[in-house]
């Protein structure tokens, strides 16, 4: 199985919120897409890690993902190191994808920030000819990163409009984690380390990032690399 897009998250949910539209939008296109959850969430405050996992799979389908996977790295503890790298490259290598999409490497949550450095380390760790890891070596042509906690200023803005309701379905999959009930476990006192409402303020911020394209709702990305164009008017297609 290969796909044209991998999106990385450090745990079940983070593709849908920074990643869900574009995956959305490319699927729709005619690429195939992926994804990795690199920890099973099993920190997490509310959910258990089997009930996290039926949810991945449910937002899986609605993203039109061909695959998920799960690492299971270590929730709360996801650590940059050579086990770690050698398992996401493995990864890499098996799916082939053009496109690496993964959380930004500066994030203020441990596991996001360690998840987007993960993804920069695997993808040059993928395409070593001589590091044998039981699978042909395999070169990413570009790396994008999606916010999660704090703000960042994208490199690119994709329009997200016509996909933003499937979008935010996708993120309601995870009733565990998002539901305002108090049946799914929600309590208001908890003190969120980002954002407490998501479908409040991920509509804020796909409109935030609309607005500074001209559209109603986009996702924006950031590449630490220069983007290599030949024709500027790809640009305004
Ligand atoms: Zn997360």
């Amino acid at each position: 199985m290969q796909v044209n897009i991998l999106a990385i998250g450090a745990h079940p949910d983070d593709v849908e919120l920074g990643a869900g539209g574009l995956l959305l939008r490319m699927g729709k296109q005619g690429y195939s897409t992926g994804i990795v959850d690199l920890t099973r969430g099993e920190m997490g405050s509310r959910g258990t890690p089997e009930i996290r996992a039926q949810e991945a799979e449910t937002a899986a389908k609605i993203l039109g993902a061909k695959t998920r996977r799960n690492l299971d790295l270590g929730d709360g503890r996801l650590e940059v190191n050579l086990h770690n790298r050698h398992a996401l490259a493995k990864v890499v290598r098996q799916l082939k994808p053009t496109f690496l999409i993964g959380p930004y490497f500066d994030d203020k949550h441990p596991d996001h920030a360690a998840a987007g450095m993960l993804m920069r380390q695997a993808s040059y760790d993928a395409r070593m000819k001589k590091l044998d890891l039981g699978i042909a070596p395999h070169s990413v042509h570009i790396m994008f990163h999606y916010p999660c906690h704090i703000y960042i200023n994208p490199s690119i803005v994709v329009d997200i409009t016509p996909y933003f309701e499937r979008k935010q379905e996708a993120v309601m999959a995870y009733k565990s984690q998002f539901s305002l009930s108090p049946e799914n476990g929600y309590y208001p006192e908890y003190v969120h380390i980002g954002i407490t409402n998501y479908i409040k303020h991920t509509k804020a911020r796909c409109g935030h990032f609309g607005s500074m394209v001209g559209v109603n709702y986009g996702e924006g990305f950031f590449c630490q690399d220069p983007l290599l164009i030949n024709d500027l008017y790809t640009l305004i297609s």
